[in-house]
């Protein structure tokens, strides 16, 4: 049986492309084995990543899941929203079409402008103060404002050409989805190290994406752990048409930041920058499970979590996802909302550990609310242990891949005692 011809063949009209298999292997089910083709792929358009299984008799496809760990950073309301097609928007056009070619470079630091770790959280502002809106992506004298001048670790010089690009050791930016940006392809190549804008400019959520990844990794890397997502991850600033979403694509170890052209841009927050890698950190330390209810939304309490923390090494923040979330409920809370958050959740039929008795939407509402009181949780810790303490206990967590709460606690009393030897109070 050709397995490729059966997914062309279902997938017609669509681009496919096979990452892995299909592997011929038996599936253990409820009372037997089953002889199933596994095969991961990626289609296109819109951009997904699946894992199919196939009845190795028949040929018939018996499971299908979504690879891709979506995230919301919208107003709950609207996330549903269609994609509608990319309104024309003035490209910033690079003045050089040549990208610094890996044979021939060597890492150099360079200069940029970032937001710390928004622009609402810094200047101690709220969304829809004077100069603190998207204004569609314009620069306001408040924003401009807010803007830090910071060394970018290790970009890349083309000593042939003599150009340098946004690709380092611990981030490369690329062009993964559409709207394709001239200088996402081109990691932002131009002829001088000095990176610096202001946000109107398509380069800035380049340099924040490329910045504050570099910066996580080497805090992880500071704390002991250096193997987990150590490789350069690849990113793409500008995707998502016209959404204000963003996601971790699992099976080919990549992020995408929509770049939406109602909303602020997602890569201009540095909480949502973190969020998504804290996803990619989790997946690293062994194909984390995301497809349940119970795995997904300690995944985006972990995530919330990571930025937090991150966000909190700039500011005493109880917030993360103001200026991506513009301020909406979808702004997560992290220490001082768990009441209102329970309280919400008891408004919502009682929760089953499937999670197929809901629809999609709720079980996107759940996530996050679920996942907001692991977060918060978390945070309380650190508020007694410190942010490097408890940092390094829940890296050493999730290496443990736990999908429970339950697990999840346990986890983190067992990391404990690897790091700590079993004294709390040595902490
Ligand atoms: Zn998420």
């Amino acid at each position: 049986m050709d397995i490729r011809k059966v997914v062309f063949d279902y997938y017609k009209g669509k681009s496919v492309q096979f990452l892995k298999g299909p592997n011929l292997f038996y599936m253990k089910g409820k009372t037997q084995l089953t002889l199933v083709f596994r095969c991961v792929i990626q289609i296109s358009l819109p951009y997904e990543e699946m894992e199919i299984l196939f009845d190795a008799e028949s040929g018939k496809i018996i499971q299908s899941n979504n690879l891709v760990v979506g995230c919301s950073f919208s107003v709950y309301g609207e996330h549903n929203q269609k994609i509608k097609e990319m309104k024309t928007r003035e490209l910033y056009v690079q003045r050089t079409g040549k990208i610094a070619s890996p044979l021939n470079s060597v890492f150099v630091q360079g200069t940029g402008t970032v937001f710390k770790p928004d622009p609402l959280t810094s200047s101690g502002s709220q969304y829809g103060d004077t100069g603190f809106t998207d204004n569609n992506d314009q620069d306001s004298p408040q924003l401009t404002a807010q803007l830090f001048e910071v060394t970018l670790d290790s970009i890349s010089y083309d000593n042939v050409t003599g150009y340098y690009s946004l690709v380092g050791p611990y981030c490369s930016i690329t062009s993964i989805e559409p709207p394709y940006y001239p200088g996402d392809s081109l990691a932002y190549a131009r002829d001088t190290s000095d990176f610096s804008t202001t946000r109107s400019d398509s380069t800035f959520e380049a340099v924040m994406a490329y910045y504050h990844i570099t910066k996580s990794q080497k805090w992880i890397q500071s704390l002991g752990f250096y193997s987990i997502q150590n490789a350069s991850m690849q990113v793409d600033p500008h995707a998502l048409n016209d959404t204000n979403n963003a996601h971790y694509l699992s099976a080919s170890n990549r992020i995408v930041y929509g770049y939406a052209n109602d909303a602020v841009d997602i890569s201009e927050d540095t909480t949502a920058i973190i969020h998504e890698y804290g996803h990619a950190l989790q997946n690293y330390t062994g194909n984390y499970p995301f497809e349940d209810l119970n795995s997904w939304s300690l995944s985006e309490g972990f995530a919330d979590y990571w930025a937090g923390s991150y966000a909190r090494s700039y500011f005493d923040t109880d917030s993360v996802n103001r200026w991506a979330g513009r301020e909406s409920i979808t702004t997560r809370f992290k220490r001082t909302i768990i009441d209102d958050t329970l309280t919400y959740l008891a408004t919502l039929p009682y929760y089953k550990s499937n999670g197929s008795s809901y629809g999609k939407e709720e079980t996107v509402y759940r996530v996050y609310y679920n996942g907001t009181i692991w977060a918060c949780t978390l945070t309380q810790i650190a508020e007694i242990l410190g942010r490097s303490s408890t940092d390094k206990i829940v890296l050493e967590s999730i290496l443990q891949v736990p999908e429970t709460v339950e697990l999840n606690a346990i986890a983190l009393l067992s990391a404990v005692n690897t790091i700590y030897h079993g004294s709390p109070d040595s902490i």
